[in-house]
Formats: structure tokens, C-alpha cells, sequence
């Protein structure tokens, strides 16, 4: 093996001990959770928009993005529930690049896992005190969820990872919501499959035990788009493609169906300024059928507070570092229309 050791990585109780959740956020954290469980369950007609950078790179920024969500989700409290994307791991096309916080809490300098995981601890505290809400990230290292999984509110399983059994297994244990995306070549029955194995009770190795899991049957779909043979970006939150998620959906007899659409990524084709349409079409879309009113429950929006990205060390206050992101004043105006229409 050509591993070196680097460091020794505390345990999660050191982790905890040494960057805490005060008592007062995790009881904030219950009443956000039982909220989105509400949607998710079918019990609450809140419509969930789980909103953010691409990438959470940068504490400062983060935390003043997330501050001016928790402005917004007052004002249309009685529509909609607003779960800040605070994505820390991100998973990387060709395997170069950022690869997010947990690796570089510095973008420009080299990676500290150890202090990658304080300084996500730390930026969670800090944005669930400023304002009052709970995060999303992507779980894209099973291992390392277990350093976050007192602060978060909602998990995404990314579309390279819906196939991996670790992912899935993991899920299963899981008692938040997970949203499992459609994988890249955009086969749903391969996300449907996933949602059905982390709906499951699991025997597996997890932390240096065998454990035992009961099964999330909070786990649903995030349509994502996809891409083909061509390198073609195919979205699949058109109604049509709705329908079909629906009516895979329903002939699948998962526990209770809710579909997620990512307005960026392949859905967008990447382009950012798109998502806006996207979303309203969505809506004209649930307002057209109550199949799709009923299943389709939340939209995933990157946002940041300037618009567009740009490359590591441009220093651009708020700008994304990896996918390109709508800007704060689109983005405000954007979940105003969307609590409007629901
Ligand atoms: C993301 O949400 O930023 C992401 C990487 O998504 P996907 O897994 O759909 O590519
Ligand atoms: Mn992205």
C-alpha cells in the first residue's frame, strides 16, 4: 500500500468535545427536524427549498449568506422551509480541484482534515446561531459523516455516489431526511433502487463495529438531470418527466414518495441564470396536476451572493469556487415568487 499516514483523526466525542454544539442549537436542530420531517412525511404542506453555494468555502461568507436566508424564511414562513446548503465535500468530475472544506478549510492552502472538520463544526455553530437555521450538505464520505451528523438537518446522496452500497447502507441508519439523487447517466430506476435499499434494515461495518440499522423511511429523490453517451446534458424536470418519476414513484411502493428538483447541474445545463425558469416551471407544473403537486415537495437551488464562480484565489467575496451559483438579489426575488405560487 502506498499510503502514508498523516495524521491520527480524533474520534467523533473528541470532535465534539473540541468544537460543541451548544444545548440551545440542538434543541433548535429537534424543531427544524421535525419540521422537515413533516414535509417529508406528507404532514406538513410546507414546500422544503434547500438553497446554496455549491460549495460552503469560506466561513464569513457563508454565514452572511445564510443570515440573509434566515431574513427571507421569515417572511414566508407560513409557505415555505428554507434548509441552507452548507456542502463541504465535493465530489470532483475528474477527480482534480477543490475538493471542499473537510479537506481544505484554506482553498489556497493544503489539506487539513482535522482542521477541515473543526472549522465545518465551527461554521455550523456559527450559522445556526446567526440565524437560527439547520443545513444540508452532501454526504460523499459515509466514514466522515459521523463528525457532522448532530448539526444537520438534511443529507443529499450526490448522483456518482446513489449506486454505492456503503452510501446506502449509511442511510439506512440515518433518522433525517435523505435525498438521493438521480445518478449521472440519469437511470431512475437506479435512484429508486437506492431509495429502496436505505429504506431497508441493514447488517454492515460502520465505525469498527457491526452494526444494525432500521431503515430511513425518510429517504426520496432528487431529480437532478443527466448526461449521455455524448456528453449532452438531458434534464429531467420538464412535466413529462415529472410524471414518469411520479408514476415510477407509485408503482415502486416506497414509503412516503416525495421528489426533490435540483434546478442546477444537468438540469440547467450548468447554466445558473437558467434555474430561475426552471423553478417557475416547476411550479406551473404542480399547479397543472395534483400528482405532481403532491409528490414533487422541494426544489435544490445553488445560490451565493455573487452570481456566476470564479477560480480559487480570485478573492472574490461570495462568489462560488465551483459550480456557478444565481446572486443574492435573484435569489431573494426568486424564493418570493416560489412562496407565491406554491
Ligand atoms: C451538488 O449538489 O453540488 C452536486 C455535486 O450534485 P450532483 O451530485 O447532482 O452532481
Ligand atoms: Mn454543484
Amino acid at each position: 500500500m502506498s499510503f502514508r499516514n498523516v495524521q491520527k483523526i480524533p474520534s467523533p466525542e473528541e470532535m465534539q468535545a473540541l468544537a460543541p454544539l451548544p444545548e440551545k442549537l440542538k434543541q433548535l436542530k429537534a424543531t427544524r427536524d421535525a419540521e422537515i420531517k413533516a414535509i417529508a412525511e406528507g404532514k406538513s404542506s410546507k414546500f422544503l427549498v434547500i438553497v446554496g453555494p455549491c460549495s460552503a468555502d469560506e466561513e464569513e461568507a457563508v454565514c452572511d449568506y445564510v443570515y440573509r436566508l434566515a431574513g427571507v424564511q421569515e417572511k414566508v414562513a407560513d409557505k415555505l422551509l428554507l434548509v441552507p446548503r452548507i456542502y463541504t465535500n465535493k465530489p470532483r468530475t475528474t477527480g482534480e480541484g477543490y475538493k471542499g472544506m473537510l479537506h481544505q478549510p484554506d482553498p489556497e492552502s493544503a489539506p487539513n482534515m482535522v482542521d477541515g472538520i473543526l472549522a465545518i463544526r465551527r461554521m455550523h455553530v456559527r450559522a445556526m446561531t446567526e440565524s437560527g437555521l439547520t443545513a444540508a450538505d452532501e454526504m460523499l464520505y459515509p466514514d466522515n459523516y459521523i463528525f457532522v451528523e448532530d448539526m444537520l438537518s438534511y443529507i443529499a446522496i450526490g448522483a456518482r455516489s446513489v449506486e454505492n452500497q456503503q452510501h446506502r447502507l449509511t442511510a439506512s441508519g440515518m433518522h433525517l431526511p435523505v435525498g438521493m439523487k438521480n445518478p449521472t447517466s440519469g437511470d431512475l430506476t437506479v435512484m429508486y433502487n437506492s431509495i429502496n435499499a436505505a429504506q431497508g434494515s441493514h447488517h454492515f461495518i460502520y465505525q469498527g463495529h457491526e452494526v444494525e440499522t432500521s431503515g430511513n423511511p425518510l429517504a426520496h429523490a432528487i431529480m437532478r438531470g443527466s448526461v449521455n453517451k455524448h456528453g449532452e446534458n438531458i434534464p429531467n424536470y420538464h412535466y413529462e418527466d415529472l410524471i414518469f418519476a411520479a408514476e415510477m414513484y407509485a408503482q415502486r411502493g416506497l414509503e412516503n414518495p416525495m421528489i426533490v428538483v435540483d434546478t442546477n447541474h444537468a438540469n440547467s445545463k450548468k447554466q445558473f441564470a437558467q434555474q430561475i425558469r426552471i423553478a417557475k416551471e416547476v411550479l406551473h407544473s404542480r399547479r397543472h396536476s395534483d400528482e405532481v403537486h403532491k409528490v414533487v415537495r422541494g426544489l435544490m437551488i445553488e445560490s451565493y451572493i455573487e452570481e456566476g464562480a470564479q477560480k480559487v484565489g480570485d478573492g472574490v467575496y461570495g462568489k462560488s469556487i465551483t459550480d456557478a451559483c444565481l446572486g443574492w438579489a435573484d435569489t431573494e426575488r426568486l424564493l418570493y415568487t416560489i412562496a407565491e405560487s406554491v
